[in-house]
């Protein structure tokens, strides 16, 4: 069995969350590969290293000194090395990133840095092996990383039975310019390690006990999934939950490895399994009807109605290539007899609309047109909800009784999740109600 657990920022802020780290790597033989974000900020003072070093990059392109903003990060260092009795030689490295502070700075070298730095503290606190990122995660082009060579390269990068610390967030161009991922990418690099070396389960290790029901700003003590499979995950994080990078899923998805997330302070907590297919489990222990609501405000409905238009091949087609031409995304287009509602992001849409408006009214003379600003979207997510008939009724019924009023319906023909446009003032209320009808009841009566 093979274990690879990345470590998030909140869980390597200081020296007591360092100690944490190496209570949960040691308590597993198995977990043998370990990769870890920068150090997060250990309380509301402090920034998190990541944000000060892009920071940082931007003064020195600017010409301005960086010290102000660079001598936190050299503490913190400095701090958490004293306090673990480390003898890494900080001096060194500090002085080399300096050597860097010019005008001309890479700012993706300076900011790998931050991951760099505590997987190299990381690594003498756990006896372990120091493996760079940049030595062996390949990149093709900009963004798709070359599995095959990563891979081979990395396995030559390894000479011993000790455990392997990787940082995450960076690799390296075909150029040898170190390259770092969008924000949140350890995420990334560890279900890549998962997928190089083969592992049983990918380990997520955070700050919160696995993924919320329901976002727990809106729903305070919101009850975590079990597990759930990477669809109903995507589901989700798409609609706004965001415990784990989307890009993470890809991966780890192709080889049918299980993402774990766990809680790194509070390590007996099982956290929610992540996987491609959960019937096996649910079959003896059945999930709740309702994995996930989640949702998004700030949304605008615009609606177009064209007498006939339903029976025009083409239609649709020309009217959503307005919204290309535009460079607008499109959320989803609820449609029903000569009427088109196309939902978009309200700030995707937020310097042209009137344009957009402009465009439709000249090229199809609607019959009607409407414009409903300040839509939020509730996405409620289950693969339980997969043929159980009378789910969907009762969802809407139970906005009903709430007296919240439904603009638009959207369900998917795999009835994996139902999204359902309300009046943004009341989202909070719907997820509200949804929860305690669908989560918490079900809860109450198991
Ligand atoms: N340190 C990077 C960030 O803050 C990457 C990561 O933590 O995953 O975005």
């Amino acid at each position: 069995m093979i274990k690879v657990a990345k470590f998030g920022g909140s869980s390597l802020a200081d020296e007591i969350q360092f100690q944490k780290v190496k209570q949960i790597v040691e308590s597993e033989a198995e977990r043998k590969f370990v990769v870890v974000s920068a150090c997060g900020k250990a309380n509301e003072e402090e920034h998190k290293v990541t944000d000060l070093l892009y920071l940082c990059a931007a003064h020195l392109h600017y010409g301005v000194s960086a010290e102000s903003l660079f001598v936190p990060i050299e503490e913190k260092y400095r701090r958490i090395k004293e306090r673990l009795g480390l003898k890494i030689d900080l001096d060194r490295e500090f002085e080399e990133i300096r050597s860097h502070f010019d005008k001309e700075i890479d700012t993706d070298y300076l900011v790998s840095r931050g991951e760099y730095l505590t997987a190299k503290l990381l690594a003498e606190y756990l006896d372990a092996q120091f493996v760079d990122a940049k030595d062996f995660i390949r990149f093709i082009h900009n963004d798709e990383v070359d599995l095959e060579k990563s891979r081979e390269k990395f396995f030559k990068l390894i000479d011993t039975d000790k455990k392997i610390v990787i940082p995450g967030f960076y690799g390296t161009l075909p150029n040898g310019n170190i390259k770092v991922m969008s924000r949140g990418g350890s995420d990334i690099t560890g279900a890549i390690i998962a997928n190089l070396v083969d592992a049983d389960v990918y380990e997520n290790w955070t700050d919160v006990s696995g993924i919320y029901v329901a976002d727990p700003r809106i729903i305070r003590n919101s009850l975590s999934c079990k597990r759930l499979t990477y669809r109903e995950l995507r589901g989700m994080s798409y609609m706004g939950a965001n415990v784990l990078h989307d890009d993470a899923i890809f991966p780890v998805r192709e080889k049918n490895i299980p993402i774990n997330i766990r809680n790194t302070n509070k390590p007996n907590h099982p956290g929610t399994m992540i996987m491609n297919d959960c019937s096996e489990l649910d079959a003896k222990d059945p999930p709740r009807i309702i994995t996930g609501i989640t949702g998004k405000q700030g949304y605008t409905v615009i609606t177009v109605v064209k007498n006939h238009s339903s029976t025009l091949v083409g239609f649709l087609r020309e009217l959503l290539s307005i919204f290309e031409e535009y460079r607008v995304s499109i959320e989803s287009v609820p449609i029903t007899v000569d009427t088109f509602s196309i939902i978009v992001s309200s700030k995707a849409v937020s310097n042209n609309l009137y344009e957009i408006l402009n465009r439709i009214k000249q090229t199809f003379q609607p019959d009607d047109m409407r414009v409903d600003e300040n839509v939020a979207l509730v996405a409620v997510v289950g693969r339980r909800m997969q043929s159980l008939p009378g789910i969907s009724g009762s969802l809407l019924s139970e906005f009903g009784r709430n007296a919240i009023n439904i603009k638009v319906i959207n369900q998917s023909a795999d009835e994996l999740s139902i999204v359902v446009g309300v009046e943004n003032s009341d989202f909070e209320k719907a997820i509200n109600c949804i929860y305690e009808r669908f989560v918490l009841a079900q809860e109450e009566t198991l």
